[in-house]
């Protein structure tokens, strides 16, 4: 017979996967002799059964759950709907990984109308048994028969307004009796039974919703933003009650062992008087700080700071626990490491290294990597944050906070900004075009694109702010206006966006600027002595380079040169380049164009101080080049003598109905050379002038995109290395370059053997490669992933989070393939994947040699990348 219960005394702190954080926790500090009321916790398994099954407890697991409400009575001593002794529970929720207030919980399970009589009685203290019984019937009707709170809270707010009073603990007892016997008559008024009284059935039913609350929607979308698979299921707790609502000798906390916004040591936390757990939580009285429990309790506090102190030694971190004075003496209700914020995390490390209680590698494996985010961005002051209601929610595609005007073109989100306003960019998609006035925005909001759209991408690689996706936007562009939430928002009107929830809020939310505490460093420090895997970014901008070295970048991965061509003075000759009827007008075109990518490349090297610096040759069809405006063309054609009707025909030619899959990457250097050789010029020369004006040895490397056949990039490569060696000879210089490619393409991965031979460096674009091993558009995926997020199809969007199953299985092909063939091939990723903590893990597993990311993941990368080789040292 499988197993699907245990005692508290059954398990230990290592149960977490079966018993659940809270379950475990519970069952280590009944081990450890601390004063936990005891009870059961049924396995994650059983949840996971209780889906297979359809949604219901099969007789098995009943029959377990049964034998031990036995059990549970004989340890307590009391008994299930006993008129002497009655045992009541509360039944929580427990997952492997906690998730505070994602599921539900319910008090007070075993009431009925007798039982409350006798607890009325036994206790002398009938307001207190009425209390209890009323706050029962209605958590259960909202709780596992989902009738809704609003009914009761309705009546109660009827009841204290017949007694002229304001609070709930002014009621009297005949008060609550009366009120629940109201909450019955509502309860059979919407179900059409009569309310519950067996207390075996109650807790069935309780079991039921707390394992259905695992999918609930708020849940659901709790575990994609922490990658908390499905798959896990909740235990359920079922621990005899403590009573903090018995009278003033009663009460119940909430305390950290340190406070989780700033890390300090002490304890921290609130503590109600004559209360239940929910009204801490509630917020319905004022709560007194933790600290002046020590006058009402002095017992009970003191106690409770010892076991503090055994809790935070046991575990060894950081604690958040859920307690009950009864009658004066104390009970833990929950313990578990606290939840706390990037700052407090980084100080919590070193004090716990500083007290001699972790390592240096332990520290660096405690703290949560996507965390570090909220240090580098601008943040929304969180007392205004948590006052403000949201009107909707895109993805949140780019972290920080961003309030301003809106406006809804990147002129004039650059016009704008040049008389000192600040600006939110509201736009239905953005373009490369569009860049400059990105980064002349504070944040920008866009109504299509997912993760890996131009507008997400490009944000988080300027560090700003971004919300793509949000479909509920109705957008008119040539009105200046949308709606959302029923509010129309014309140009200039003020909006907030969080691009770390995708939160939307009207008005201004006043931010904070981010600090880089001193611990940062310290812990980045240590996490560079445990990696391996080295970690490079995606930057194309002198600007974003030295952001990312400060953050610690070794190097540029990937420099998107097409960024490059759209800076105002190059842009016209790029269009000539583009609207050329002939090689030679398109040489001459790239000739105008060659120094100033000569100087780009320059001040890149310069920024990377010597580091390597991976350029990735034009990859965008062409035609995102074109200009769209009626000036702008007019403009074109004057300068390339050419009529207006002669350009917009080279425009239209330049349509195609599947541009991701059309004239892209590698395929223009094989129709237009010409580019191909400017750009080898320009990354060469530049590379001998600096190496030469600095004594660097800089190595640069020249990456073809897009790949998908040996014979095509050999085509290319040769282009490259004859006029990179004619570029060497000429200037009379030493120089060693290497040429690699883009793995995006899954042939490309297929035939890896045959493509090493060509290649110096594989590095997987995995934005492409996901969109081509899936057949999804990486533009316009956000569309129909929700469907699938809604449908368990999917949990995450393969766009985020590395899909290791197939696209990842493409990689390990690539690099079995690759190898054999040319033993000094080295492998790096740069798609957006490179900066997600848990493909940086997969990335470091099948060998890659660095990641590349956007400037601001750079220190996420790093530590993830510390934490992937401290997991994989100690799995071995
Ligand atoms: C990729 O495809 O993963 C990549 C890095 O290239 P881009 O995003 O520029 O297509
Ligand atoms: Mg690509």
């Amino acid at each position: 017979m499988h197993k699907y219960v245990y005692l508290f005394k059954e398990g230990n702190a290592d149960m977490r996967e079966l018993l659940g954080g809270k379950g475990a926790n519970l069952a280590e500090m009944t081990n450890i002799g601390l004063p936990v009321p005891q009870g059961f916790t049924i396995t994650t398994e059983a949840c996971t059964q209780y889906y297979e099954d359809g949604r219901e407890i099969n007789d098995e697991i009943q029959g377990q759950i049964n034998e031990y409400i036995g059990k549970m009575e004989e340890i307590t001593g009391k008994k299930f709907g006993d008129k002497e002794n009655p045992l009541l529970v509360s039944v929580r929720s427990g997952a492997r990984a906690s998730m505070p207030g994602m599921m539900d919980t319910i008090l007070n399970l075993g009431l009925n109308e007798d039982v409350v009589e006798v607890i009325a009685e036994k206790s002398g203290n009938p307001r207190w048994a009425w209390d209890c019984y009323r706050r029962f019937i209605q958590m259960y009707s909202d709780v596992v028969m989902e009738v809704g709170k609003k009914y009761f809270e309705e009546l109660i707010d009827k009841m204290k307004a017949k007694k002229g009073v304001k609070q709930d603990v002014e009621l009297t007892a005949d008060d609550l009796k009366e009120l629940a016997s109201q909450f019955k008559k509502e309860y059979k008024k919407k179900i059409g039974k009569e309310f519950p009284s067996d207390p075996k059935e109650q807790l069935m039913g309780a079991i039921k919703a707390v394992f259905r609350s695992w999918d609930n929607p708020r849940a659901n979308v709790y575990r994609r933003d922490n990658d908390i698979p499905y798959s896990w299921g909740t235990a359920v707790n079922v621990q005899s009650m403590a009573f903090g609502n018995m009278g003033d000798d009663c009460g119940t906390g909430v305390a950290f062992t340190r406070d989780p916004a700033t890390g300090e040591k002490g304890l921290f936390g609130e503590f109600l008087t004559n209360a239940q757990g929910e009204d801490v939580v509630a917020g319905v009285r004022t709560p007194m700080k933790i600290a002046e429990m020590e006058q009402k309790f002095p017992e009970a506090f003191k106690q409770f700071q010892d076991v503090c102190k055994t809790l935070e030694e046991h575990y060894r971190d950081m604690q958040d626990m859920e307690f009950t004075v009864e009658h004066g003496q104390l009970y833990m209700l929950q313990t578990r490491n606290g939840k706390r914020t990037a700052q407090a995390a980084l100080k919590i490390a070193c004090d716990l290294v500083d007290e001699g209680m972790r390592t240096e590698e332990e520290a660096v494996a405690m703290i949560d990597p996507r965390n570090l985010d909220t240090l580098l961005h601008p943040q929304f002051d969180a007392k205004a944050l948590k006052e403000a209601e949201p009107i909707g929610k895109g993805l949140g595609a780019s972290p920080g906070a961003a309030c301003g005007q809106i406006v809804f073109s990147a002129e004039d989100a650059e016009e704008w900004a040049g008389k000192g306003k600040k600006v939110v960019l509201v736009r239905l998609e953005t373009s490369p075009e569009d860049i400059t006035g990105m980064k002349a925005a504070q944040g920008i909001l866009t109504v299509r694109g997912g993760m890996t759209s131009h507008a997400a991408v490009v944000a988080r690689g300027m560090g700003s702010c971004c919300v793509s996706g949000c479909g509920d936007i109705k957008m008119n562009e040539a009105k200046k206006e949308f709606t959302l939430a029923g509010i129309t928002f014309h140009e200039g009107d003020t909006i907030s966006i969080d691009g770390t929830t995708g939160c939307i809020y009207e008005g201004i939310i006043p931010t904070v600027d981010a600090a880089i505490v001193g611990e940062f460093g310290r812990v980045m420090a240590w996490a560079d002595k445990f990696r391996t895997l080295k970690v490079r970014t995606n930057a194309d901008t002198p600007r974003d380079a030295k952001k990312a070295h400060e953050l610690g970048a070794e190097g540029i991965g990937l420099c998107r040169t097409e960024h490059m061509f759209f800076e105002e003075d190059r842009i016209a000759a790029f269009r000539e380049m583009i609207c050329s009827d002939t090689v030679e007008e398109r040489e001459k075109a790239l000739d105008k164009i060659l120094p100033y990518q000569q100087s780009d490349f320059e001040a890149l090297y310069e920024a990377l101080e010597g580091d390597s610096v991976v350029v990735r040759y034009l990859d965008p069809p062409l035609h995102e080049f074109v200009p769209t405006e009626e000036a702008d063309i007019a403009a074109l054609a004057k300068t390339q003598g050419k009529t207006v009707e002669q350009i917009k025909a080279i425009i239209d030619s330049l349509h195609e109905f599947n541009p991701m899959m059309g004239h892209r990457g590698l395929r223009l250097a094989v129709t237009y050379p010409e580019i191909a050789k400017m750009q080898t010029r320009a990354v060469i020369r530049a590379a001998i002038k600096v190496n030469k004006e600095e004594g660097w040895k800089i190595v640069p490397e020249i990456m073809i995109p897009l790949s998908c056949d040996s014979k095509e990039l050999k085509f290319v490569k040769d282009i490259v290395v004859k006029v990179a060696d004619e570029e060497i000879k000429a200037a009379n210089a030493k120089l060693e370059y290497k040429v690699g490619t883009m793995i995006e393409i899954p042939r490309a991965a297929l035939t890896a053997d045959e493509i090493a031979a060509q290649a110096d460096f594989f590095c997987f674009g995995t934005n492409d490669l996901t969109q081509m091993t899936f057949g999804f558009s990486r533009d316009d995926s956000g569309k129909f992933l929700s469907a699938y997020y809604k449908e368990k199809i999917f949990e995450q969007d393969p766009f985020a989070r590395l899909d290791q199953t197939g696209v990842g299985k493409l990689m390990k092909m690539a690099i079995t393939l690759g190898k054999p063939v040319n033993k000094d091939l080295h492998f790096g990723i740069c798609g957006e994947h490179g900066g997600d903590p848990s493909s940086i893990e997969f990335c470091n597993a099948i060998g890659l040699d660095y990641v590349s990311c956007s400037p601001f993941r750079v220190p996420i990368a790093r530590l993830a990348a510390a934490q992937a080789a401290i997991k994989a040292k100690n799995n071995k």
